[in-house]
């Protein structure tokens, strides 16, 4: 492929040049709108592409509601974007967090906090302490997305599906989008693919696996009295087991607490079903998958309007408009982060985000074979167990605004994303309210080399 001013050409044609920009994310989900925001405030000219009609990806048109994996115990691990966006819609009304005080392990406040999904699930305490984590409205997500792009002077596209990498010279140069307006290129000096899928790196022909994991079809019921399911849950103990049994039985899978409360009243959002055997690339599966999931919420709200105090009056609000799509291509990169390195707290000296507990090393953002190319989000370089265990919305962020201060370095110092100084992206990121991880925590486990330098 070769570009001039105007064109780029390809087999079987020339594509106009629709947009360039020192920076192009393709990708409007947590990942990408923290990539393009943190790129910009860093003085880039930016473009994020995204396919839908709005920005947030599984967090806002995926309907996954709870901010979670931000903290290690009562140290809060992710900050920066992740935490303006949690600030910007708590002052709408939009996002509920409970205040440090009832972060604590307390019968009482498990009572209080449990339905809204803010406790901490890897605990092994008895009841498991509530934690900071926050419960939002993906509408006020879209809303103040949009408000952060806006005020970046972020060139957003929507409507804009990826298609192609363009490469020259073994550098990523720029995408090729299919658009209402037909095959569009836009072109950039670096280019990060946070589309959650790993289209652009898997396009620019750089080494992945492909993984997978449950699907499901989240959806959100209305007309729901959440005080008196809280009621019954709580005061009558056994006969609400044997309902909630035969809920998740209809629904085939899904995690303990199968509906949480939103910051709407009345309004829950349901993480179920859980669907296996599906590709989140094959469009067969993807189709079938859909149907599944709604014949199953139709039987699921059937039997809880008719056998689930709470919820006689129930209805649908609305089905995801995205199917929940946890895994599907994961980078091969410089490094590959395993499921011991999740589990066992591996701090590495190229750190540059944190999830709940876990580091992600700059090396597992950059792809092999490819220059100019950066990486951010679920499907960052992982093993498939790995993946499993660190792909939440939070750390997502934190690799977004990682990768955008990135492109910056390199941009300033002419030089390649693989070979930017990493101690200063972290000491940048520092100094805008992140939290690279540069610093390991006390329970962090640090090679004998990495404590010795
Ligand atoms: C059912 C379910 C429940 C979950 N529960 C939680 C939870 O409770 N808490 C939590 O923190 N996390 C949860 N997660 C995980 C979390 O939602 C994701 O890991 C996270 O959203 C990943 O962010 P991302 O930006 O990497 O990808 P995504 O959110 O997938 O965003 C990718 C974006 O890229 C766009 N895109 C993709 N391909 C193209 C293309 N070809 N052209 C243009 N645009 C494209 C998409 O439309 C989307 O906007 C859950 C996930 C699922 C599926």
């Amino acid at each position: 492929m070769t570009a001039t001013r105007d064109f780029i050409s390809e087999d079987g044609g020339s594509v106009p040049v629709a947009a360039r920009a020192d920076l192009v994310v393709v990708g409007g989900g947590p990942a990408g709108i923290s990539a393009a925001v943190a790129g910009a405030r860093q003085g880039l000219s930016v473009i994020l592409l995204e396919r839908y009609a709005y920005l947030g990806g599984l967090a806002s048109g995926g309907m996954v509601l709870v901010l979670d994996d931000m903290c290690n115990g009562t140290e809060i691990s992710v900050r920066g974007l992740c935490a303006e966006m949690i600030g910007r819609m708590e002052r709408l009304g939009l996002c509920v967090t409970p205040p440090e005080e009832e972060r604590v392990s307390d019968w009482n406040l498990w009572r209080k906090w449990s339905r809204w999904g803010v406790f901490d699930f890897h605990s092994h305490q008895k009841p498991q302490p509530i934690c900071y984590a926050s419960a939002f409205d993906p509408d006020g997500f879209k809303r103040v997305a949009n408000d952060m792009v806006a005020e970046a002077k972020i060139q957003l596209r929507l409507h804009s599906w990826f298609s192609k990498t363009i490469i020259e010279d073994g550098k990523a140069t720029g995408v090729i989008v299919e658009s209402k307006e037909g095959r569009q290129a836009i072109l950039g000096d670096v280019i990060v693919d946070a589309t959650g899928d790993l289209d652009v790196a898997a396009s620019a022909g750089t080494p992945f696996i492909k993984g997978s994991y449950i699907v499901t079809t989240v959806f959100r019921l209305g007309g729901v009295d959440t005080e008196e399911a809280e009621r019954f849950e709580f005061e009558e103990p056994e006969a609400f087991h044997a309902i909630d049994r035969e809920a998740k039985k209809i629904m085939g899978g899904s995690w303990d607490k199968w509906w949480l409360k939103t910051p709407l009243p009345g309004i829950v959002w349901c993480n179920c079903p859980h669907m296996v055997n599906y590709d989140g690339l094959s469009v067969a599966d993807l189709t079938r998958a859909d149907f599944e999931g709604r014949t199953r919420i139709a039987a699921l709200l059937e039997f809880v309007r008719a056998k689930l105090p709470g919820f006689q009056n129930a209805f649908i609000v609305d089905v995801a408009p995205q199917l929940g799509i946890r895994q599907t291509r994961l980078l091969e990169g410089r490094y590959v982060v395993t499921k011991e390195d999740v589990a066992q707290r591996r701090h590495f000296p190229d750190s540059v985000a944190r999830g709940r507990d876990y580091y992600y090393p700059y090396r597992s953002l950059l792809p092999q074979g490819v220059d100019q190319l950066l990486v951010a989000g679920r499907h960052y370089s992982a093993t498939s167990s790995a993946q499993r265990i660190s792909r939440e919305i939070p750390p997502c962020m934190a690799m977004g605004e990682a990768v955008g201060v990135a492109a910056a370095l390199a941009l300033e110092a002419n030089a390649s994303v693989g070979l930017i100084d990493v101690k200063a992206l972290q000491s940048r990121l520092r100094a805008q309210g992140a939290d690279p991880g540069d610093v390991p925590a006390a329970n962090a486990t640090v090679d004998i080399v990495e404590a010795a330098e």
